[in-house]
């Protein structure tokens, strides 16, 4: 997962671009904060994943699965991913531009797999919206900045002609922008 950490570093800083609402506070804070005074197994009543000694679970029965001792919940708490989503403050944007109507389906299928094997690898990388923002682009949003930076790649690697811009930006909080334009090739 550390593997994108580059793209922050080298990315370019812009300024506001978002319309969103601004967060009460940073939710990397939150996040951080999330289970922190509690001792034992933290459930969100939206998803149901679970907080466990720092670690993210898809459910209680995903957990006990590989504990020796069974735990039970303690508290119920609504979990970062699900906050994001509620909130609209994602932390990955993925914007494709021009893309050949031709391609949308293996695209739409591209991006629904991606997210699949995401959230199976971890509950809280999620892919939170798919939209078609114009005719023949796409945004979506992603819990994690690295996601996005992922997907974007992954959809250079799998079609031809795409140029990717990496933009990041602190305000009002921090967000990944990973543009994928799609470049017709002259006939
Ligand atoms: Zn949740």
């Amino acid at each position: 997962m550390a593997v994108n950490n580059k793209f922050r570093r080298t990315n370019e800083r812009f300024g506001k671009t978002s319309s969103l609402k601004l967060p009460q506070q940073g939710h990397e804070a939150q996040n951080d904060e999330y289970g922190k005074e509690h001792k034992g197994v933290i459930e969100c009543p939206e998803c149901r994943n679970v907080h466990f000694e720092k670690g993210w679970h898809h459910s209680i029965w995903a957990l006990n699965k590989h504990l020796k001792q069974e735990q039970k919940v303690a508290r119920r708490e609504l979990c970062r991913a699900c906050k994001i989503t509620r909130d609209h403050l994602f932390e990955g944007e993925l914007l494709i531009a021009q893309w050949p109507e031709q391609h949308r389906e293996e695209l739409l299928n591209l991006i629904h797999n991606f997210g699949e094997l995401a959230v199976k690898l971890n509950p809280q990388h999620r892919i939170i919206t798919i939209a078609e923002v114009a005719p023949n682009s796409y945004k979506v949003a992603t819990t994690e900045n690295q996601l996005a930076d992922r997907l974007g790649k992954k959809i250079k690697k799998a079609f031809n002609h795409v140029e990717l811009h990496f933009s990041y930006s602190k305000e009002p909080y921090k967000v990944d922008r990973v543009h994928a334009t799609f470049h017709h090739p002259s006939a």
